[in-house]
């Protein structure tokens, strides 16, 4: 038998109810901030994610998923979404007419890593790019729409951990420092620290190893390496969040996978999912569009991954469960069937979600179809119903019975429905 692949999900069944309700986020709440949805290829030049995610990451290192075409092109599954969104703000001179350009997406995206809960080879973000702005409104702006996305979810038990990497510069001096003082220790390091440590000792600050962190704990810090303006921009940030009433922790080891952040990062983590508990990331990255051969565009924004809001949204669910508004049309007898079925045609054009039988079933096996998808209401129509023109219609929750004429019927569902 042949099954699906490795780290890739089939999504179907009651979850994707809860894909619907998060798209329906999606394509709402940005756009009351003014974003508008941005779409991208799946596949991109491979060059793109090694200059702009760096040839240092895990992402870019061991992740990708990278082929060669029929023509000889080096291409890649995209492993992350704002490196494209910047290609394609560079290549349709976007930042020339809007100065201010904000941009949302949502879609999949591919990285070859271990499997696990919440960790899969084929997921989705949704995420926000403000790009042009190199003041901290800009950060505090983003960081307020991830928090909106939080809060119209639903999500309760969520911390926002924040931190300043400050500039290059900054981090250079800051660098010496570091490795000098995880030198002295490096015995004790993990072997991926080990690595990190001579590519990107920041990376050190974030690992998960036990062993690590006991040694992190002592590492200078960064935020003491930052000139007065960098620190300026940190604080305005946070003190815009502090006015808006969104708390945060300040996280001074919080450095994110990526090379090319500067300033504000940022993580919203879920005290209830384990081991990856990130649920959004995000960051300023004045330096990508330079990278990426775009000139100084300051930006900034933040993605979520959207299996994991998903799983947090299903344990939700499972403590409180909502009512559905389907109905179920019960044809009684052989002649009933076709104007059952021109019933349901009537009322999904009305708005309604309708299930009908075409297995010509029983009425008594259709009423148990009815109950099993837990319908709202059942509309039941037989020879009567048919003679005086009107429909019986029966509660699945309150369990009465109304005879309703054909002629009000909308109108009557809507009302019914709604109490
Ligand atoms: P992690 O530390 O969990 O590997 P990351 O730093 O690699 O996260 P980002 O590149 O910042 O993640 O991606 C933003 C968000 O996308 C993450 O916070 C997470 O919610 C989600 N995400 C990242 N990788 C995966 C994956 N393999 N499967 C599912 N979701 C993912
Ligand atoms: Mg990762």
């Amino acid at each position: 038998m042949i099954k699906v692949v490795r780290g890739m999900r089939d999504l179907f069944g009651a979850e994707i109810a809860t894909w619907h309700r998060l798209e329906d986020i999606f394509r709402s709440l940005p756009a009351r901030f003014g974003y508008q949805e941005f779409r991208t290829p799946i596949v991109e030049s491979a060059d793109l994610f090694r200059r702009g995610v760096g040839e240092e990451t895990d992402i870019v290192g061991k992740e990708m998923y990278t082929f060669e075409d029929r023509g000889g092109d080096s291409l890649t599954l995209r492993p992350e979404m704002t490196a494209p969104i910047v290609r394609a703000a560079i290549e349709h001179t976007l930042l020339r007419h809007q100065p201010t350009t904000r941009l949302w997406y949502y879609g999949p995206l591919f990285r070859y890593e271990r499997p696990q809960k919440g960790r899969y080879r084929q997921f989705h973000q949704f995420g926000a790019e403000l790009l042009g702005s190199p003041h901290p409104e800009a950060d505090a702006e983003i960081i307020m729409l991830a928090a909106e996305t939080i809060r119209e979810v639903g999500l309760q038990n969520i911390t926002l951990q924040i931190n300043t990497l400050g500039i290059s510069e900054e981090r250079s001096a800051y660098r010496a420092a570091l490795v000098s003082y995880l030198e002295d220790h490096v015995h004790d390091l993990s072997e991926d620290s080990k690595r990190r440590l001579q590519h990107n000792p920041l990376r050190v600050l974030d690992s998960k190893d036990e062993g690590d962190r006991r040694i992190v704990v002592n590492a200078p810090v960064l935020f003491n390496y930052l000139e007065a303006a960098s620190k300026q921009h940190f604080e305005t940030v946070l003190a815009i969040l502090s006015s808006a009433g969104i708390s945060f922790t300040i996280e001074h080891r919080l450095v994110r996978g990526l090379d090319y952040y500067s300033h504000t990062v940022f993580e919203f983590v879920s005290n209830d999912l384990g081991a990856q508990n990130t649920v959004c990331g995000g960051g300023r990255y004045d330096p990508l569009f330079a990278l990426l051969g775009g000139g100084d565009v300051p930006a900034v924004g933040f993605s979520f991954g959207v299996e994991r809001l998903v799983l947090l949204m299903e344990e939700l669910a499972s403590k409180g469960s909502q009512g559905s508004e389907d109905l179920y049309i019960c044809a009684i007898n052989e002649e009933a069937r076709l104007p059952a079925q021109l019933l349901a045609l009537r009322l999904r054009r009305a708005g309604f979600v309708v299930h009908v039988d075409v297995q010509r079933r029983s009425m008594k096996a259709q009423m148990k179809e009815a109950d099993k998808i837990g319908v709202r209401a059942t509309l039941v129509l037989g020879e009567e119903e048919l003679r005086d023109q009107t429909v019986t219609i029966k509660d699945m929750v309150g369990g009465q019975q109304t005879s309703v004429p054909l002629s009000q019927l909308e109108s009557h569902l809507h009302q019914a429905l709604k109490a």
